[in-house]
């Protein structure tokens, strides 16, 4: 309502009065309006109703004037009167008194941390920087280049209809912690197209949890894929032109039928750490080429389900057909091998301390020999590293530092995981701190006499014979001569049963040490006067010359194995032979020798009771020096003594001398010398002594 023109009207009621004034006659009462109840001429006051004339604005918060006169009709009110909200801040509140709102929408929702909008009830599906989206679709609509769509909501499988194209754009996705279920469309990205190769997508989850599921893949790469964090549920696909960078996150292989691979791989695959897991977790293709460095974790799952049986290498971590380089510390995980190689690998590192990798070779790329791993500048692998799945192959190094697996059927022997086809090439790299596995039996004239002098090596017999009848004695452990000395080491063993040992009059002559774990050594051995024979199992047979099992001028330590002979043990002046164990000693009598299983003419001392074969063919001492026992026959058991008259003599008839705290029983020896019998001698001792007539 207009207060002027009130004031107009006023003004024209006061002309009209000063017209008639001073008439006295009756007249016409006059009023400037309907509303109004002074004459403008007497100034008389009528009693009317008073309806006053007023044109709404729709607006309850401006009072209401009456056109005529002025009077408020209608008081303004202090505010509008909300009507029932929304709950949306971009719809406005209607005022249920007027026309106006009371309150007005917003242009749009302005999102807080946790995505709800901070002026009403609102959540967010998806934010792009401050842009906030309650439809996913909306906001892939937006999602331009250079800017990151936040989830702030599961997105349902049944939501998404088509694959997401990344285009000529690079742009973030953050999980947040919410799911994208992309299940529902085969290939959930595609990252650039075939026409349109380019295109960026970063998948990173900035909360926990965050996953992207697909059906039979999450995304297929024309372009480039950056993994940071978050896991992928269905498997990437990496065409010739796409580049795949993977430093965080997981990548589970697509689960269809069974488990395939977490990165089939035409283009290039940098991976840099996360997990990968898949039958095989990385599958390589032709010109694909996969750099891994850090230390991420590959596992592969074996697929035998439906189509993923008929395939070869999902047991694999990596299945190799382009070019793999592995830096860093990457962790392999396979419940059967590591790496499935239809192409070699380049390696600039090998497994740590401790750990090998296994390799298997695809049927079809397997040979007698076929490369598997190359070496790059500057690094020495160690064939040791790596163990072979395939039946019959070993791991072999070649001239050019590579790896092989070969056929071993085609080695004769190894050399610290090294096959050799040729013997002596093997013998030649026989060097200190290295095992010479033998790969086939050895025939007799293939090599010439072995000395093993200034170095320690094993010989694994691996259940062959090493046939050297042809040579007196084959193997010298050190050597000996009347002006030098030369020290050498050689432990034997026999990894698989059957491995022997031939020689001619004797399998070996030790100035060293021999160690005798197992294996049969046909011909006995010579220990030199500096040698030293530890024998902890095995096997030795006589010599041919003198049916001598070890024939000794050092020292000899037994604690195991079995010695068959006709002198199990030949002890020569000043020698020391120690029993230590349950050593077999098995004489046998030859001729009118007795078949002693211990000829004593030096120091002997029985520890530990050996395990005697007893029988008529043969004694247990004969002796041109007494024993020292430390122990003495088992129960149920007596031990046969023979001495020379010249000996007897020359040792006033004593045979045995006690261990300290040793209490020798005489009933437990039996004389072999007619007319003498066993007696105790005040001293400990005891004595062959004449039998009293
Ligand atoms: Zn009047
Ligand atoms: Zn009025
Ligand atoms: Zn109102
Ligand atoms: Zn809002």
């Amino acid at each position: 309502m207009k207060k002027a023109s009130k004031l107009l009207i006023l003004l024209a009621s006061i002309v009209t009065v000063a017209m008639f004034a001073g008439c006295g006659e009756t007249h016409s009462h006059k009023y400037s309006s309907d509303c109004d109840t002074i004459c403008n001429t007497c100034e008389e006051v009528r009693e009317v109703e008073i309806e006053h004339t007023a044109t709404d604005d729709g607006d309850c918060t401006t009072a209401l004037l009456c056109e005529l006169c002025g009077e408020v009709k209608i008081e303004a009110k202090d505010a509008h009167t909300a009507d029932e909200d929304d709950g949306d801040c971009t719809t406005a509140v209607e005022c249920t008194q007027c026309d106006k709102n009371a309150v007005e929408a917003k242009d749009a929702h302005i999102a807080g941390e946790d995505g709800n909008c901070t002026f009403c009830d609102v959540q967010a599906v998806a934010l792009i920087g401050d842009a906030f989206y309650t439809s996913f679709s909306d906001a892939l609509n937006n999602w331009s280049d250079g800017t990151t769509l936040k989830l702030y909501s599961d997105i349902s499988s049944g939501s998404i209809f088509e694959h997401i194209e990344i285009l000529n754009k690079s742009v973030t996705l953050d999980l947040n912690g919410h799911v994208l279920d992309g299940s529902s469309v085969g290939v959930l990205f595609y990252v650039g197209n075939e026409e349109v190769p380019t295109g960026s997508l970063t998948i990173q989850d900035s909360g926990s949890n965050g996953v992207i599921k697909g059906l039979n893949g999450v995304a297929t790469v024309f372009g480039t894929l950056n993994l940071k964090s978050g896991t992928l549920e269905s498997g990437l696909g990496n065409t010739s032109t796409g580049v795949i960078n993977i430093s965080g996150g997981k990548v589970i292989g697509h689960t269809s039928i069974g488990l395939f691979d977490a990165v089939g791989n035409y283009g290039i695959l940098n991976i840099s750490g996360g997990t990968l897991c898949g039958g095989p977790a990385i599958e390589n293709q032709k010109n694909g080429v996969v750099n891994i460095s850090g230390s991420p974790t590959i596992e592969g799952k074996e697929n035998l389900e439906g189509y993923g049986a008929l395939l070869e290498g999902t047991a694999a971590a990596i299945s190799n057909k382009g070019t793999v380089i592995i830096d860093g510390s990457p962790i392999f995980k396979s419940a059967k091998y590591e790496i499935y190689v239809i192409e070699p690998v380049t390696i600039l590192t090998q497994p740590s301390e401790g750990m090998s990798w296994r390799v298997n070779v695809a049927k079809n790329s397997l040979s007698d020999k076929v490369v598997i791993v190359k070496p790059e500048t500057g690094i020495t692998l160690d064939p040791g590293k790596f163990v072979s799945v395939v039946d019959g192959y070993g791991v072999v190094k070649n001239a050019d530092g590579s790896l092989s697996l070969a056929l071993l059927g085609k080695a004769v022997a190894g050399v610290d995981g090294k096959f050799y086809t040729d013997f002596n090439e093997a013998l030649n790299n026989w060097s200190d701190g290295t095992t010479l596995t033998l790969y086939s039996n050895i025939a007799d004239g293939t090599n010439g006499t072995i000395e093993i002098l200034n170095k320690s090596v094993s010989l694994d017999l691996n259940g062959y014979v090493w046939d050297m009848r042809s040579i007196s004695c084959p193997i010298y452990v050190g050597m000996a001569t009347a002006k030098e000395w030369t020290d050498g080491s050689l432990s034997i063993y026999t990894s698989q049963y059957g491995g022997q040992i031939k020689g001619g009059s004797y399998s070996l002559f030790v100035a060293g040490t021999l160690n005798l774990y197992s294996g049969v050594l046909q011909n006995g051995v010579l220990v030199s006067v500096r040698g030293t024979i530890n024998m902890m199992g095995g096997s030795i047979d006589g010599n041919t010359n003198d049916y001598i099992g070890i024939d000794n001028y050092g020292t000899v330590n037994l604690s195991g194995g079995i010695i068959s002979a006709t002198y199990c043990v030949y002890n020569r002046e000043d020698s020391v032979v120690n029993i230590l164990g349950p050593i077999i000693l098995n004489g046998i009598k030859r001729g009118n020798i007795l078949g002693p299983a211990i000829y004593n003419k030096g120091i002997a001392v029985i520890s530990e009771a050996p395990v005697f074969r007893q029988n008529e063919n043969n004694i247990e001492l004969d002796l041109v020096s007494p024993i020292t026992l430390k122990t003495q026959p088992k129960e149920d058991e007596v031990w046969r003594v023979n001495m020379s008259a010249s000996n007897i003599t020359a040792n006033n008839g004593v045979f045995a001398l006690p261990g300290e705290g040793v209490e020798l029983d005489p009933t437990k020896f039996v004389s072999m010398v007619e007319g003498y019998e066993v007696t105790k001698l005040t001293n400990g001792s005891l004595a062959l002594i004449p039998i009293a007539e």
